[in-house]
């Protein structure tokens, strides 16, 4: 082996090379966020257009800076649905914010692992802080706060929090024989429910958590496509007599194809009565909580064990950044907790302080909080109130002219962000309006199938959405309704 000596140096970038990159870098992000109102919103590149545009094997010397921003708009910027464009109307938002992406470039430039308290305490209380911040700006109740019996933590998604959820009701409902021995070798079959419409994350977390997709109950929905508590109810009740164990319910505020807002206030008395966790997946309307007039979303969550809403969606958070709570921290941290001796500290021995890595999946975590930090102090409650209340009156503007026109109907009723039509003459037509709007590049839109027929979505929310935005959708809808 050779001395340490005789090796070649270790090529890192200086801090002088930093500075200059970084703000070219800066610059560079400034710019493409000017333009992108220019841009069309989708790519249109083929399968295997952008690995064409690179080299076929690695480098093996170091390149300069200024050909990594060039490859920016040679190789990436042609390849990318413009997710944060004004004229971004599908799917749900994934807004980041200027002040949020800031926050982000400062959790990597301290590089912290936060897996414990004392791996960098400032990376866990931030943490605390920003949720409990938060769930007194959407009104949760007190228990859902760090001083009272649960507290909020920062997944990584609305799929992370739903299992993590799904893993402490396990561990609640088994008493924690489920994490002994695997989850149906208790000789209990445990079962979950959701609605029809409810998110895939749900039936993804029911198979990883080891109960198994069979196990898992979509109850029929009303037509307002939000479940039918009298169904829950009936379903819950043959599964007890078939000698099964109901354990879980998952109750949607906001479903993903149409916006639908589950009774959480009924499925509560259910889950209460029942013995049933209740999780509340409130991924992208939740965050309307912050204003008063919206409060009545989270209605009956003050009964739920855990909630989730995230704020890489509607809350200007850069993805990711999902909050979630539980009203109760026992079960989460007994179903995750595993302390080995290379983690233990003193104060994770006092239980005097929060370890997040028993809230979540993986070990290791990041300074996500700062990002949420950062946009709660840029924008205040206030400003992001602004962007809620103006995303909620486009919409309900964009639901009445889609009402009034001739050749569209709505397919289901409209949500708070969201407005799903069809065309009056069938699938083919609402094809041909899908294909329409998004082929001239000047808005985005998705679809979805409701009872079997599709139905193009029409989703708010994009951060730089304004009026005139909302006006060129509906000329594009329009010219090909
Ligand atoms: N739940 C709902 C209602 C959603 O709309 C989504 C995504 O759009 C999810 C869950 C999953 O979100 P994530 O990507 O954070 O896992």
């Amino acid at each position: 082996m050779d001395s340490p000596d005789a090796l070649p140096p270790v090529p890192h970038m200086s801090s002088a090379d930093f500075r200059a990159a970084g703000h070219d870098l800066i610059d560079w992000i400034a710019d493409y966020r000017e333009r992108l109102a220019a841009l069309p919103v989708s790519s249109s590149l083929a399968p295997g257009d952008v690995r064409a545009r690179m080299p076929a094997a690695a480098p093996e010397q170091p390149e300069p800076f200024e050909g990594l921003l060039a490859d920016l708009d040679r190789v990436v910027v042609p390849g990318l649905l413009h997710w944060q464009s004004p004229r971004f109307f599908g799917y749900f938002p994934a807004n980041a914010s200027l002040p949020s992406v800031l926050g982000e470039l400062a959790s990597a430039g301290l590089g912290v692992q936060g897996m414990l308290w004392s791996t960098s305490p400032a990376c866990t209380e931030v943490e605390t802080h920003m949720l409990d911040w938060l769930a007194d700006l959407l009104g949760l109740a007190p228990a859902f706060r760090s001083d009272g019996t649960g507290g909020g933590v920062l997944q990584d998604s609305a799929s992370s929090s739903v299992l993590c959820a799904l893993i402490a009701a396990r561990e609640r409902a088994t008493a924690g024989a489920a994490n002994r021995r695997g989850a149906q070798a208790t000789g209990r079959t445990l079962v979950a429910y959701a609605s029809t419409q409810a998110h895939s994350s749900i039936e993804k977390a029911v198979r990883i958590a080891g109960i198994g997709s069979d196990n898992l109950r979509l109850v029929p929905v009303d037509a307002a496509l939000a479940l039918d508590a009298d169904a829950l109810a009936a379903q819950i009740a043959a599964d007890r007599a078939a000698g099964l164990e109901p354990f879980f319910v998952c109750a949607s505020v906001g479903t993903t194809s149409t916006e639908a807002i589950d009774p959480v206030p009924a499925i509560a008395a259910i889950a209460e009565r029942e013995g049933l966790w209740l999780h509340v997946d409130a991924a992208m309307l939740g965050v309307a909580a912050l204003c008063p007039e919206h409060r009545d979303l989270l209605a009956g969550c003050e009964r739920a064990d855990s909630l989730c809403t995230n704020a890489h969606k509607w809350l200007l958070v850069n993805f990711d950044a999902s909050l979630f709570w539980v009203r109760d921290r026992r079960a989460l941290v007994g179903a995750l907790s595993i302390m080995p001796e290379y983690l233990a500290n003193p104060a994770s021995d006092a239980g005097a302080v929060l370890d997040y890595r028993d809230w979540q999946v993986p070990l290791g975590r990041r300074f996500r909080a700062l990002k949420v930090w950062w946009v709660l102090r840029t924008y205040g409650a206030d400003g992001l109130r602004a962007l809620i209340r103006l995303h909620v009156a486009l919409t309900a503007d964009l639901a009445a002219r889609a009402a009034a026109h001739p050749r569209l109907a709505l397919a289901a009723p409209p949500g708070p962000t969201l407005v799903c039509i069809r065309h009056v003459d069938g699938d083919a037509a609402t094809q041909a309006l899908l294909d329409g709007v998004n082929a001239d590049g000047r808005a985005f839109i998705t679809h979805t199938r409701i009872d079997g027929r599709l139905v193009a979505r029409l989703a708010l929310g994009s951060a730089q959405t304004q009026a005139a935005d909302v006006e060129a959708l509906w000329a594009a809808v329009a010219a090909h309704a």
